[in-house]
């Protein structure tokens, strides 16, 4: 079950610790206070053992402080949407993440040269953009493929991103001790821009990945779907970074892989946005790149990232992580799927006329 308490019971109150006390009384109950940084609300969450309860949902709800009892299923306990749980989103670097918020992350698969990243973050400038996505660790098919720069192009990455005011870099990591050396690169750089770290497909089920991610509390999470899990096993996958204590997580989709021999490489699994944001209290993202993947090439086949971003948009998706190079036929990475920067403002306009169409359609549903 979980407790909500009144939105002024903070824990440092005194109902806060009369309820604790009064909860204590009962053995059979297990009291975990959750700390929900970005939840307007305090949440308690109590375990109740065996059959005979002893206390009802009724006699909680009657306590001082207590505004609503909640009895949760185990599923998507901390995530799930459970009635009255509706408002979860969170602020990072002055940006609102939630269902309804909009973000998009631009940039190459793979951080390559200098000259490069500053061409990229100069075209997200000139259009008013604050997000990007960059890969310093790359999880390749083939160890004799490019496997990123990692931690050394760290330093000049945040110095770049801090010069053309980008405020959040998505950045995938491969495993805990990534996060320690973008942890210390952002500091030895006095903390120029934030972090969102990305969890890639291929650790969607990385559970020692995902309690690492969901420990911190410094970073919030961007949790891609396993290209070959059930959306089930993706949300409990959410589940555990929650479960650690780090509920700032952004679910993204990013195609599933089918025996059908699809023209893409991946299935396009956009329609089920709306089901993520019905399930979850969650943003969802799409990745309109990767499901394309190579085998599409410029020019007419990557037009197909424009008609499938915009399904992902349509759907209600509340960010997007999009591919982008000054040159992709000699990115390292991805090339033939990314988008060339010099459309940049084409792709905005866009992905803003259709998100403007999508408000204006929920109106009506
Ligand atoms: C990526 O975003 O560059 C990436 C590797 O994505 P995915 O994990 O979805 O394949
Ligand atoms: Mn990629």
């Amino acid at each position: 079950m979980i407790i909500i308490l009144e939105p002024n019971i903070t824990q440092e109150s005194k109902e806060f610790k009369d309820l604790m006390e009064y909860l204590k009384r009962f053995p059979h109950l297990q009291i975990k206070v959750m700390e929900h940084k970005g939840v307007t609300r305090s949440l308690i969450e109590v375990h109740l053992i065996g059959e005979d309860y002893m206390v009802s949902q009724e006699e909680i709800e009657n306590l001082p402080g207590v505004e609503k009892a909640i009895k949760v299923t185990a599923k998507y306990r901390l995530l799930g949407r459970h009635g009255a749980l509706t408002d979860f989103g969170f602020e990072y670097k002055g940006l609102q993440f939630s269902q309804e918020s909009f973000h998009i992350f631009a940039g190459p698969c793979a951080v390559d040269t200098y000259e490069n990243t500053e061409a990229i973050f100069r075209a997200l400038k000139e259009v008013g953009l604050c997000c990007a996505r960059m890969g310093a660790y790359k999880p390749r098919t083939s160890p004799y493929d490019f496997q990123g720069h990692g931690k050394a192009c760290l330093p000049w990455l945040f110095d770049l991103a801090g010069k053309y005011g980008i405020k959040v870099i998505a950045m995938e990591v491969l495993a805990p001790h990534h996060i320690e050396e973008i942890q210390e690169a952002l500091e030895d750089a006095g903390h120029p821009c934030g972090i969102i770290l990305q969890i890639g497909t291929r650790n969607a089920q990385n559970f020692e990945l995902l309690k690492a991610v969901g420990k911190q509390q410094d970073f919030p999470v961007l949790y891609k779907r396993g290209f070959g899990l059930s959306l089930e096993e993706c949300l409990n996958a959410a589940e555990y970074i929650a479960s650690e204590g780090n509920t700032k997580i952004i679910f993204c989709l990013r195609g599933v892989r089918t025996h059908l021999g699809d023209p893409h490489r991946n299935l396009v699994d956009f329609a089920h946005v709306p089901v993520v944001k019905r399930l979850t209290r969650l943003p969802v993202c799409i990745d309109p790149s990767h499901p394309i993947g190579s085998k599409v090439k410029a020019p007419d086949g990557i037009r197909d990232i424009y008609h499938v971003t915009a399904q992902g948009v349509i759907a209600g998706a509340n960010a997007i992580l999009v591919e982008f190079h000054p040159q992709p036929e000699k990115a390292l990475c991805d090339g033939p799927q990314s988008l060339p920067l010099t459309e940049l403002p084409l792709f905005l306009e866009f992905v803003q006329k259709v998100r403007e169409t999508y408000l204006d359609l929920k109106k009506l549903v």
